[in-house]
């Protein structure tokens, strides 16, 4: 036990804000601060996707809905949301927009 610190940021985003809402993980329901939660947006739309493609081939409007949910670093660990990474790779590319599903 020390002072010295993995990450300068905590693993966060919060900055001097102070404190931060909570959230709750959409899979495992854990209590996550919103500035340390991951927030994955996707759109799906109420069509079964195997007649998708046709219905827009055909110039059908397709209703999409967003869906945006949060998850507890565990989580997006575990279903690759983000990735981890060396000390050496987290300082050499800060923001690396990793487009994944
Ligand atoms: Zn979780």
């Amino acid at each position: 036990m020390g002072l010295t610190k993995k990450r300068s940021s905590g693993g966060r985003s919060k900055g001097g804000k102070g404190r931060s809402g909570m959230v709750q993980c959409s899979y495992c329901g854990a209590q996550v601060p919103r500035d340390k939660a991951k927030k994955v947006t996707r759109y799906t739309s109420l069509v079964d996707p195997r007649i998708l493609n046709e219905l827009k081939e055909m110039g059908a409007r397709i209703t999409r809905t967003k869906t945006t949910k949060y998850l507890c670093i565990s989580c997006a660990v575990h279903r690759g949301v983000v990735n981890i990474r060396s000390k050496e790779e987290r300082k050499l590319t800060r923001r690396r927009r990793s487009r994944r599903r």
